[in-house]
């Protein structure tokens, strides 16, 4: 275990991370390698009156820390167990790493659209996966999580041996605990039928009404998403779609597209039509993420309709005539999603059937609030339809639109208080959901 203090060569490099617009600060970061090492921080930190908080990628900074911030990077173990169809994760791991090694076994974790997102920070968040109208979220195929409590023991935890915590962990999105492992099922997906579909944005109008009905026909075995983003003018974009204001139409299915299902989309023009077969190994394709880190802002809701007219205000306030650049991501939710697991969790609002999405670059000086103000038009124009939040998809610093609905139901809520009384009274660790996303 290394510890870096503030000033100490190494401790920038330490806390650095995947979104750069949140800086943690924290007094002391400890580099762990090993359950060991956690516990020994925790239980430091706790003698010392010092929060504590997490950091695997850095993809999901939104509180920065101030205490002592745990680093879980090198704790980088997959083991993955064919036969059992489950794959045992440390605290470290990002997804790429368990979608190769599952992969060579024909199998798939519930991973998303990024590989390079830490896998425990995710799957704590619920886990909204590319394959999740065919199989649920992530927290649902959670069998065990091996946990350091606020009192520095180590703990695992499953449905019988710590109910309680089991059902937080699973989806609950606070900080209860750090994790620094946890075993999850694999699908026996070795080949998904998908890829993306890329439109020019005059088409956009056209797009978003044939997504809308793709998503009404869709059979619980496909998952889709359209995503609405302005592209640079650089090499690294390919052309057609450099400098090009688009629409992406992402489709993940475990059985072959019915070809009339794409027809209408098809029927519209692609700039790009690669849908066909994508190797497990190869999924993080489909939607092309970034993978450099960045700062970025924004925020979500969860929907229970689509209706036509929040599709044309969408359209026009994030769009290409927005006034900061906005990348819109709007995704299929239902099928098993809207389904309780086997052993409940705390994954909220599973009647929701879209999740509706808006991000955009916050790294100069003012573009948090402008980018701000110009989401927070667009979830107005969303809130007659809004059901709930997604506490893992708010990015960036805290300051969440106040008019955006809780990220968690008051039932939730007040469970996951309880659990969190009960396994963290001291409030030893960060809270991580900001006040006004708790209401
Ligand atoms: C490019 C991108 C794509 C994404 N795609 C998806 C997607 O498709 N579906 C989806 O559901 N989400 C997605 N997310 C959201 C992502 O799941 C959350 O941001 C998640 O919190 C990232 O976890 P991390 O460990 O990578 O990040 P970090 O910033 O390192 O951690 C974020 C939080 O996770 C918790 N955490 C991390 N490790 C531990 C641990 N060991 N013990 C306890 N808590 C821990 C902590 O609360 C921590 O503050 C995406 C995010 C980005 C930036």
């Amino acid at each position: 275990m290394e510890t870096f203090f503030a000033g100490d060569e190494g401790y920038e490099a330490e806390v650095a991370g995947f979104q750069t617009g949140v800086r943690h600060r924290p007094a002391a970061v400890v580099a762990a390698s090993s359950a060991d090492d956690v516990a020994g921080a925790v239980r430091l930190a706790r003698a010392r009156g010092a929060r504590v908080a997490v950091q695997a990628t850095g993809h999901g900074a939104r509180v920065p820390a101030d205490g002592v911030l745990v680093t879980t990077r090198r704790m980088a173990g997959v083991r993955v167990d064919p036969a059992a169809r489950t794959a045992y994760v440390e605290a470290g791991v990002r997804w790429s790493a368990v979608i190769e090694q599952a992969a060579a076994h024909g199998l798939a974790p519930l991973a998303g659209s990024s590989p390079g997102v830490g896998a425990v920070g995710y799957t704590l968040g619920g886990g909204v996966g590319l394959l999740g109208r065919t199989f649920g979220y992530a927290a649902d195929h959670v069998r065990a999580l091996d946990v350091v409590t606020s009192d520095g023991e180590l703990r695992h935890v499953t449905a019988t041996s710590e109910p309680d915590l089991f059902w937080a962990l699973r989806g609950g999105g606070e900080l209860l605990g750090i994790v620094v492992g946890m075993e999850v099922a694999l699908m026996p997906v070795p080949i998904v039928y998908g890829g993306g579909l890329h439109f020019d944005a005059a088409h956009a109008a056209a797009v978003l009404a044939a997504f809308r009905d793709l998503t009404g026909a869709a059979p619980e075995t496909l998952t889709s998403s359209v995503g609405m983003v302005g592209l640079p003018p650089i090499d690294a974009v390919p052309e057609p779609l450099r400098g090009r204001h688009v629409l992406h139409v992402r489709l993940a299915s475990t059985e072959p597209l019915d070809p009339s299902l794409l027809a209408p989309l098809r029927a519209i023009g692609p700039l790009v039509d690669r849908v066909g077969e994508v190797p497990a190994a190869d999924v993080g394709s489909i939607y092309g993420d970034p993978d450099f880190p960045h700062a970025y802002v924004g925020d979500n809701v969860l929907l229970g309709e689509l209706p036509p007219e929040l599709l044309a205000a969408v359209r026009t306030l994030a769009g290409p005539a927005a006034s900061v650049p906005c990348v819109v991501d709007l995704r299929h939710l239902g099928g098993a999603m809207a389904r309780a697991p086997e052993v409940a969790n705390a994954v909220p609002y599973r009647e929701a059937t879209h999740i509706l999405r808006v991000l955009s670059p916050a790294g100069e000086p003012g573009a948090v609030d402008a980018a701000r103000a110009v989401h927070h038009e667009v979830f107005a124009a969303a809130a007659p339809f809004a059901v709930g939040r997604v506490a893992a998809f708010g990015y960036g610093p805290v300051g969440a639109d106040p008019s955006l609905p809780a990220p968690r139901d008051p039932a939730t809520t007040r469970r996951l208080a309880q659990v969190k009384d009960k396994f963290d009274p001291d409030g030893v660790f960060l809270s991580v959901v900001d006040a006004n996303m708790c209401s």
